[in-house]
């Protein structure tokens, strides 16, 4: 009996409903509207092609053993090997990890560089570790997934809460399960051990080179475009120091533990050096908030008021009067509840994920202009490359190659996605997704799809 693939299993089914992997899969259907494309692309990436899940025993430095459930998803590795970021935070979860692998599928094809989407996580509060314990996690993480990663399979880099030194010790543990150097397999690593320059200031330099195309379009005056970003971490902390350079006022910041706002601009290289000063060499976390009074350094004091600057919430920052709002932390922080309280007409997503598709309804209906995640904080993953690149060809590329060849990726992935957006009418976001989903389908399609199989398909055509 002939049996159709509905009966063995329904394809439309992923996720659970309510998760943010289901969510996420909400942008791939309004792309598919707006570019046409085989229903069967559409199958293939409704799922991971691949999920791994395991768990990493670690001993404690006093003696205990603590076990951590870990992920590594590769959504879909049609234009290259899957590409992405390791995350290490006490609320990672699957539905979380697989929809920043999506992310990652669609990041990729909107830039146009070789890979595919993969994404990884431990369930950890990493800053509870100390250096030791932190660098046997990293070693572990890197053991549990050799099998699965590699430079021509899956090539990990840092994300929230991992770094560069544990990018190295990464690297080193998987080059000795596999009894040989394999800088490629991972990026964002030291440049000792073959990082690329220009890596670190990536995702917050590219993000600049978006808004330095907004400020064309617009005819913005930087002096006179008050900016608040939430978050104040890698990404956060350059895209703040470079837009101050250009002019543009910082007016609040903020990190895990709150936030700071002075309406004249914020003193963002005080800032930084405030974070960074607090850092442990370690573990490379810093104990200290950019909320900690820069006087007492508390902050509950009641001197943070005297350089003018007001302590703030997480929530307060996102909804400041503001003209440019820069989500520079975790996901789904513009929701429904809070969206029609935006003030900012401007939203560029540094952070993967930080609008809920009903937020992105909400701004959309209120002409707030989002630039989406897939495109403003590509740049990481775009010198990712670079570095992946340079580690194959043994060559390494000076600081000023590196950010010349960010500003033409960025600045070409931009000028797309606004031809897209004017052409079909629609937002930037989906304009995005319809960008990258018309490259993902052509590898898919080349690589065979129904149509070219089907008994009725014209010899002419072969
Ligand atoms: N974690 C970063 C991102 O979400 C960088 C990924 C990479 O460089 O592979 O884009």
């Amino acid at each position: 009996m002939e049996q159709t693939p509905a009966t063995i299993s329904d394809p439309t089914r992923t996720g659970t409903p309510g998760d943010i992997f289901t969510a996420a899969l909400t942008r791939l259907d309004e792309a598919a509207k707006l570019v046409g494309v085989d229903d069967e692309i559409l199958t293939r990436l409704r799922r991971p092609k691949r999920v791994v899940q395991a768990t990493i025993p670690l001993r404690l430095d006093d003696g205990t053993l603590c076990c951590l459930p870990a992920y590594r998803v590769q959504h879909d590795d049609s234009r290259g090997p899957c590409k992405g970021g390791i995350r290490f935070h006490p609320a990672v979860d699957l539905a979380e990890v697989q929809a920043l692998a999506f992310w990652m599928t669609f990041k990729c094809a909107v830039v146009g560089i070789p890979f595919g989407g993969g994404k990884g996580g431990v369930v950890v509060d990493p800053k509870r570790l100390s250096g030791a314990e932190l660098e046997r996690l990293s070693r572990g993480y890197a053991r549990a997934m050799a099998d699965v990663i590699g430079p021509t399979r899956d090539v990990p880099a840092p994300d929230v809460y991992t770094n560069a030194m544990i990018m190295g010790w990464m690297m080193d543990e998987y080059s000795e399960c596999h009894r040989g150097r394999e800088p490629a397999v991972i990026t964002g690593k030291p440049i000792a051990l073959g990082g690329s320059l220009g890596r670190e200031d990536a995702t917050g330099r590219g993000a600049y080179y978006c808004i330095k195309e907004l400020e064309n379009q617009r005819g913005w005056t930087p002096s006179t475009i008050r900016v608040a970003i939430q978050g104040f971490g890698n990404a956060g902390q350059h895209v703040a120091r470079l837009l101050q350079a250009d002019g543009y006022r910082i007016v609040a910041v903020s990190d895990s533990r709150g936030g700071v706002a002075r309406l004249e601009g914020l003193d963002v290289p005080a800032l930084i050096e405030k974070k960074l000063g607090g850092r442990s060499l370690a573990t490379g976390y810093s104990s200290k908030s950019v909320c900690d009074c820069p006087h007492c350094g508390s902050s509950s004091c009641s001197c943070g008021g005297a350089r003018d600057e007001r302590l703030i919430s997480n929530a307060e920052l996102l909804e400041l009067d503001v003209d440019l709002l820069i989500p520079a932390a975790l996901e789904e922080q513009l929701t429904e509840e809070n969206a029609d309280r935006i003030r900012a007409r401007t939203v560029v997503e540094v952070a993967n994920g930080p609008t809920t598709p009903m937020a992105d309804l909400i701004l959309e209906k209120r002409g707030v202009q989002v630039v989406p995640d897939i495109l403003a904080n590509a740049g990481g993953v775009t010198v990712s490359y670079f570095e992946w690149a340079q580690n194959r060809a043994g060559l390494q590329w000076s600081e000023p190659e590196v950010h010349a060849r960010l500003r033409e990726t960025m600045t070409r992935a931009f000028g797309s996605v606004m031809d897209m957006s004017k052409r079909k009418r629609v937002p930037l976001r989906a304009a995005a997704y319809a960008c990258g989903l018309t490259a993902i389908s052509e590898a898919i399609s080349a690589s065979g799809t129904q149509s070219y199989f089907s008994p009725t398909r014209s010899r002419r055509e072969t």
